[in-house]
């Protein structure tokens, strides 16, 4: 492998093209498993950034995809549709949240942040109130990278603080600090009352990540948050986005983030996992009185259109992985990573380079007093056969649902490993 045209020409994320990080050859995956170009075999703990779900190379995923190819792998979305984008049509309104009907397939996590911001505007110019423009957010929040995503980002660690000057200025809380299990506090509580109060009358939307939010500081908060913030944006009118880009299809052990509240969003955006992490593929559901206010407005239609909408083999292949997820077999799994991470890293609690240790679901993380040094870390992962990218504070891990017993112990204990080595 040409590693170093690699690294004289290709961009690979939040790193220097003058002095790039080290960058691993991966020639081939299957289970949880990937192969470097140097013949390692190392176990992926980070899915892909969240988006594997039932293992690389998997036989059904790679089928759906071979049969679609034979077939049509491209058609414009505008006045042609086909079977693929359908079925995986009815099965994201049979198994999100009920009371989401509308279907808006987009081409990835930000595009569909991006049509869930534009859905919510629309729709208040429908409904003639159309000074609801702004987004009420919560601080430590990632959402994407596109402009308008990055505007709802934590505007300090969300990686674009750079930007500021040219993003919307949104309206930002404070982030709920209730631990999972626990009844909300009052400083939450107030918080985000005191938000709504403020701003409602200025509000197209609230955003949030539910339960987990993810690139912005791994934080686990408690469901009843969700409760809350549901009824506070009934009360004053406001639309609920729930980005479960990252959360979608079981990874926090219940099938959507929304599912440990109970609630249903106005809009929610789903991605990374849809496609199983085949191929870039997300989408943006919404309620019917969404659509319906979006009709009302002066423009009559949703204005947006991205070229690859509803892509026929991301389509198939995002309802193979569906399928499985339908089979229900991750429940099982999840509960058991669940318990196998809770048990497995609850030693590094007591170790005094690690400020904490959470766990929900799918995903064990280890936050560490001081940040981290990204690239030695990575090395020393790769030595204890493993695939682990740890950044600013945080050492997490999200397996793939079909890691064994053994794979995971093996991941724990280079967690482990490395936290004491620290
Ligand atoms: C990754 C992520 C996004 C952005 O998705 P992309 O496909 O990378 O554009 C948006 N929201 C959340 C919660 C994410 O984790």
């Amino acid at each position: 492998m040409d590693i170093q045209f690699d690294k004289d020409h290709l961009w690979h994320p939040y790193t220097s093209m003058n002095n790039p990080l080290p960058c691993y050859g991966v020639v081939s995956a299957k289970g949880v498993q990937l192969e470097l170009e140097n013949g390692l075999q190392v176990i992926d703990g980070m899915s892909s950034w969240w988006s594997v779900l039932h293992g690389y190379n998997h036989p059904r995923l790679n089928q759906a995809i071979k049969d679609q190819v034979d077939k049509v792998s491209h058609v414009m979305f505008g006045g042609l549709t086909h079977e693929p984008a359908i079925e995986l049509g009815k099965k994201l309104v049979s198994l999100s949240p009920k009371g989401l009907d509308k279907v808006f397939l987009a081409d990835s996590g930000s595009v569909a942040v991006e049509v869930a911001l534009k859905m919510a505007i629309q729709y208040w110019q429908g409904r003639q109130q159309p000074q609801k423009t702004k987004i009420l957010t919560v601080l430590n929040g990632y959402h994407g990278d596109t402009f308008g995503a990055m505007a709802v980002c934590d505007p300090e660690n969300g990686m674009h603080s750079m930007f500021e000057g040219s993003l919307n200025k949104q309206i930002f809380a404070p982030a709920p600090i209730t631990p999972y299990n626990q009844p909300l506090c009052q400083q939450d509580i107030d918080n985000i009352t005191q938000a709504f109060n403020e701003h409602h009358n200025e509000l197209a939307a609230m955003i949030i990540e539910p339960v987990v939010q993810g690139a912005g500081g791994m934080r686990i908060y408690s469901p009843e948050y969700l409760t809350l913030i549901r009824q506070l944006c009934d009360k004053h009118n406001v639309l609920l986005i729930l980005d479960e880009i990252a959360t979608g299809f079981g990874r926090t052990g219940k099938l959507f983030g929304a599912d440990h509240a109970g609630i249903c969003p106005d809009i929610m955006c789903v991605g990374k996992t849809l496609t199983g992490g085949y191929m870039t593929l997300a989408a943006t559901l919404s309620t019917s009185e969404v659509a319906s206010g979006i009709s009302d407005s002066p423009a009559g239609v949703f204005m947006h259109g991205p070229t690859f909408m509803g892509n026929p083999l991301a389509c198939s292949v995002a309802n193979a992985s569906l399928e499985l997820i339908m089979e229900g077999h991750w429940q099982n799994q999840v509960a058991a990573i669940e318990s196998q991470l809770k048990l497995g890293l609850a030693p590094a609690a007591e170790f005094d380079a690690v400020a904490e240790v959470r766990v929900l679901g799918s995903i064990g993380v280890l936050e560490m007093v001081k940040p981290v040094d990204m690239a030695s870390l990575q090395k020393r992962f790769i030595e204890l056969g493993v695939w682990v990218r740890p950044f600013g504070k945080l050492i997490y891990i999200m397996p793939p649902y079909c890691i064994n017993e053994a794979e995971l112990n093996t991941l724990i204990d280079a967690l482990i490993t490395v936290a004491r080595e620290s």
